[in-house]
């Protein structure tokens, strides 16, 4: 079993719960106002998923369940919309904010994916579209700037328990980022039989608030540690205040679930962010953190404007970022 995600490994052996089939088997009620009800709700959730008791799978989901009144209470989230960071504040049922969602979810892509971490593969990766970065340098654009199949959760849940009897390890709900279609992910779980662990594969810019209605669904938080300065940040993806948020992520996922981190090393930021990000990860996630320090950086979509990354990682770039990471980290992908 992989260090850092033993739990993950448990689920895979049906010797514990995935989060979101305890969710669904907690009854919940609506009294006061939404918020107070989850809060209430989500102390009963606790107590049952630090029991690591598989036994509550074999009881029949909730009519009214947690994870009902998360994807009710998502629904009105998105009357002011505050998933993200960016908190735009728009109504998402009238009109669209940073990211261009409205309250429909859109995907590309469901496949099992071989190409993911060894202890993922085969993973159930759904692509779907749009995010709430806007990276010059984007590896996905393809699929983030178009709206292509429409989310039905229903359908989706039938694909994610059909990809488990096929063998997956995990459902990857990625994109794009997952973020911006939490409300139509969570409702999609609403539907799922299988016990399968739920990977977010994220770019970890979500808001306090979302953390709140999410980690509870969450087993693996996948994340993406892009940059060590907010400069940096706003420069390439448009992301103000990126260091405190994702920092702040990172730690709140790691009380509440399993992390893998992802960082793609970038051509002229190997001192300015893989060396911050990586002593901050060991001082204060653990020098054991899983870690994946990825060498694949392409100038994609707009980079070519920004001529210090207009270009692939040189080899001194390489060797200095991984001489960093083995200095610093011990469980390297
Ligand atoms: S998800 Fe983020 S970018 Fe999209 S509308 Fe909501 S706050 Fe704005």
């Amino acid at each position: 079993m992989v260090t850092g995600l033993e739990r993950y490994g448990l689920i895979n052996s049906g010797l514990a719960p995935a989060k979101f089939q305890i969710a669904r088997r907690i009854e919940a009620e609506r009294r006061d106002s939404i918020e107070d009800d989850h809060r209430q709700v989500k102390k009963e959730f606790l107590k049952v998923w630090r029991s690591y008791d598989a036994s509550i799978l074999e009881e029949k989901p909730a009519e009214y369940s947690f994870l009902h009144l998360k994807v009710d209470y998502l629904k009105e989230i998105l009357r002011e919309c505050v998933f993200c960071e960016r908190k735009c504040r728009v109504n998402r049922y009238e009109t669209v904010g940073f990211c261009r969602c409205g309250v429909k979810s859109y995907y590309s892509s469901e496949f099992l994916h071989f190409g993911e971490e060894p202890e993922l593969v085969p993973s159930h990766t759904i692509f779907f579209n749009r995010c709430t970065f806007a990276c010059v340098f984007c590896q996905n654009f393809d699929i983030v700037y178009e709206d292509d199949r429409l989310a039905n959760p229903k359908e989706l849940a039938m694909l994610i328990d059909i990809r488990r009897r096929q063998g997956s390890r995990n459902v990857n709900f990625v994109g794009g980022n997952p973020d911006q279609h939490a409300h139509t992910i969570l409702e999609t779980l609403l539907h799922v039989e299988s016990n399968v662990p739920v990977v977010w594969n994220s770019n970890m810019y979500h808001s306090e608030l979302l953390a709140e209605v999410i980690e509870d669904v969450v087993d693996v938080w996948l994340g993406d540690f892009k940059y060590g300065s907010d400069e940096c940040a706003e420069r390439y993806s448009k992301a103000k205040n990126y260091f405190a948020t994702v920092t702040r992520n990172f730690l709140r996922a790691k009380e509440h679930g399993e992390l893998l981190i992802r960082h793609l090393v970038m051509p002229s930021h190997v001192e300015c962010c893989t060396e911050k990000i990586v002593r901050w990860v060991s001082r204060n996630l653990g020098r054991d953190t899983r870690f994946n320090l990825m060498f694949q950086y392409w100038p994609a979509f707009r980079a070519k404007e920004y001529p210090e990354i207009a270009r692939r990682l040189n080899r001194e770039e390489m060797r200095r970022a991984l001489e960093i990471a083995s200095l610093h980290l011990d469980n390297l992908v």
